[in-house]
């Protein structure tokens, strides 16, 4: 890491190569990451940052003690009210809410055949009973079928999220 100098004992001040599996000093105390911001200084500016795209949190890399041929993985950072309200669009709602899909989903479906069911015995015991025993087939379709099409919709992101990825290295 050329703009890492060192880590340095906040106790003792002894200092060590940085690495990420040492964190503390043979005394006991923590070890601190010391960076050379001359180094740092020629690799990002003022500028560089406005032009920056990368509003994750490797837009600081520079100020991270990351080896230089480390990857950048995606930090998905914000809530749901941050993405519904993203006007950028680079990131996506849906994969966040198909739980909740999911869920009324099965909700509705369980309320479609309670409701069969009721409508049934009004119609008489027979269609009741009926609706009863087989009335869980087609809510459990249902089911089914909302669980597929979530999927699919999750793997179309899924894929849109990981070109965009792709084409941000
Ligand atoms: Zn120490």
């Amino acid at each position: 890491m050329t703009h890492v100098t060192c880590a340095r004992c906040v106790v003792c001040g002894a200092t060590y190569e940085a690495a990420p599996e040492l964190t503390v000093c043979a005394c006991g105390g923590v070890l601190e990451i010391e960076y050379d911001y001359a180094a740092i200084a020629q690799t990002v500016s003022r500028e560089s940052f406005a032009r920056n795209p990368d509003r994750g949190m490797w837009r600081y890399r520079a100020f991270l003690p990351v080896e230089e041929s480390s990857p950048s993985p995606p930090l998905r950072v914000g809530g749901f009210f941050a993405k519904l309200f993203d006007l950028s669009f680079t990131s996506f709602i849906t994969v966040s809410i198909a739980k909740v899909l999911f869920v009324i989903a099965i909700v509705a479906n369980a309320l479609a055949w309670l409701f069969f069911i009721v409508w049934g015995f009004r119609a008489g015991a027979p269609l009741g009973i009926l609706a009863l025993l087989l009335g869980w087939i087609p809510a459990l379709v249902g089911i089914v079928f909302s669980r597929v099409g979530i999927e699919y919709f999750i793997s179309v992101i899924r894929t849109a999220e990981n070109t965009r990825d792709l084409l941000n290295k």
